[in-house]
């Protein structure tokens, strides 16, 4: 029996005003229906605005250790809760489990990182030449804040989002992706359990073109903090008002360099870890291989056997690498890349569509990796968002980062070498918001800043971290006289 579950505005869980749900179905297996949703329309989203706007001065009233208490608690109920909240984002999404509970233990970490944070984010004081005038800043909250999340990761990314505002005492209105919404209801969930006033966050699902107006356009929203593709950030970005803030976190083209003098078995881990877990779903996955050409066959040669052992099959089943794509629109589309690819390009290994036997039902794709890979091509430009490598030889560091900035996106870079000068080099020439060395391009700390350059991100506020924090207060300058 496949339960239903309902929008939580202004403290009650309620059916949407269309009275219509839509199904949420596990992309490893298609005759699964995860679960039901409500199908909300602008009516829902205003209602979710209205809440929000009217819980706001009880909320930024409240002692900043009560909304931490709140905050802890609701890790706490994530914490406990991690295997069922795992295997329904699993069930939802299709990652492999092990992710899927690293995520929601991540998110919980998230939550406690702004509990004890939030709470030493103030002001500054200023020295000045009136021995009887006092100069200070404060930070305050903005009020309503839109929180609009992608299906890649439906409870870490809106958890960054969510934790940062409630915490700084702003009210919130969540909705997030149709394509992973029993993930996003479960964090909500924890919310509500750690025993949030009515109003202060509210939770709805349904597509983004019936509510989507409504939550970034409304005069009270005060910020949109949305992550997910290039082209509807873009559109969110241009349609909020001038009041409103927006944090657009985007889409990603990441390359990895591997320099003659990298250790090749390590480069190898970094490109297949970095861009094929996830089936490469990860807005910052290495997509661009680029090799120095003295170590491109034997890297190729290691890449291409380890991608050929990975295991691919349903998240749930123990022992996977990679599990289905998350839709049939992502399917598609990465499918199409592929066939882009074998006409531009030479496909050494995968890209296969898998539909036999325990794989009838699902969308999987086998990775593929292709090489004699050029700049122009579009497996080269344009971001897929699926288990596809693309290999490129490079003759020197400069070229290598030359061909690397050569995109419009910036969200994540890596290098691997030995060798400190490249290290240096590269961390001051690469045109990237997050730059590893030895790393996969996947992966930020929940104390960092995490954002792009370029198209991957709105030129505004940073998510993560401490810098997370600024994008949900406004300062307010005091001259103070006795
Ligand atoms: P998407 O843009 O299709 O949707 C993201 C969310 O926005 C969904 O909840 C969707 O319903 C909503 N939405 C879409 N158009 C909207 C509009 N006009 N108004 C209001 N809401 C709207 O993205 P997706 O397919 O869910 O996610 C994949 C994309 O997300 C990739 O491009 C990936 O690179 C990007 N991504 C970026 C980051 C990052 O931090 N930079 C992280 C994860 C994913």
């Amino acid at each position: 029996m496949t339960e239903t579950y309902r929008n939580y505005i202004d403290g009650e869980w309620c059916d949407s005003a269309t009275g219509r749900t839509t199904d949420n179905i596990n992309p490893a297996d298609t005759r699964d229906i995860v679960s039901r949703h409500a199908a909300s329309d602008a009516r829902d989203a205003a209602a979710a605005v209205a809440a929000a706007s009217a819980a706001f001065a009880g909320w930024r009233a409240t002692p900043i250790g009560k909304r931490a208490k709140i905050l802890n608690d609701a890790a706490a109920h994530l914490e406990a809760n991690a295997d069922a909240i795992a295997a329904e984002l699993t069930r939802e999404e299709g990652k492999v489990l092990s992710l899927a509970r690293d995520e929601v233990m991540r998110s919980a970490q998230t939550l406690r990182f702004y509990a004890v944070e939030g709470q030493t984010y103030g002001g500054e004081t200023y020295p000045n030449d009136d021995p009887d005038m006092l100069v200070y800043s404060q930070r305050e909250p903005l009020g309503v804040v839109t929180v609009i999340s992608p299906w890649n990761f439906p409870v870490s990314i809106p958890a960054r989002k969510i934790a940062p505002a409630l915490i700084t005492g702003n009210t919130v209105v969540f909705k997030p992706s149709s394509d992973a919404p029993l993930s996003g209801y479960r964090l909500a969930e924890a919310f509500v359990k750690a025993g949030m006033p009515k109003g202060v966050l509210n939770f709805i699902t349904g597509s983004a073109a019936e509510v989507g107006p409504t939550l970034v356009e409304s005069r009270a929203v005060r910020a949109v903090s949305f992550t997910g593709s290039t082209a509807a950030g873009e559109q969110i970005h241009k349609s909020a008002s001038m009041t409103t803030r927006t944090q657009m976190e985007l889409g990603g083209k990441n390359p990895l360099i591997v320099m003659e003098d990298a250790d090749l078995d390590r480069a190898v881990d970094l490109a297949i870890k970095g861009g094929l877990s996830l089936s490469g779903q990860a807005c910052t996955g290495t997509s661009r291989i680029l090799v120095m050409r003295e170590v491109k066959q034997a890297f190729t040669d290691k890449l291409v056997a380890k991608v050929r052992a990975l295991k691919i099959g349903n998240g749930m089943t123990p022992g996977m690498d990679l599990g289905p794509l998350a839709t049939r629109k992502q399917r598609e589309t990465v499918l199409g890349y592929i066939a882009a690819g074998r006409a531009e390009a030479t496909l050494l290994c995968g890209g296969e569509p898998l539909e036999d036997g325990e794989f009838s039902h699902g969308y999987y794709v086998s990775p593929a990796v292709f090489t004699d890979v050029t700049p122009a091509m579009r497996i080269a430009r344009e971001e897929i968002f699926g288990p596809v490598l693309a290999i490129m030889e490079v003759g020197s560091y400069a070229e290598a980062i030359a061909v690397a900035n050569d995109t419009e996106y910036g969200l994540s870079a890596a290098i691997a070498t030995r060798n400190p000068r490249y290290m240096h080099d590269f961390a001051h020439d690469i045109e990237s918001g997050t730059v590893k060395i030895n790393r996969t391009t996947t992966g930020n700390l929940v104390n960092a800043p995490f954002g792009g350059i370029k198209r991957s991100s709105t030129a505004t506020f940073r998510e993560s971290g401490r810098a997370g924090l600024e994008f949900y207060t406004q300062i307010k300058t005091i001259y103070r006289g006795c």
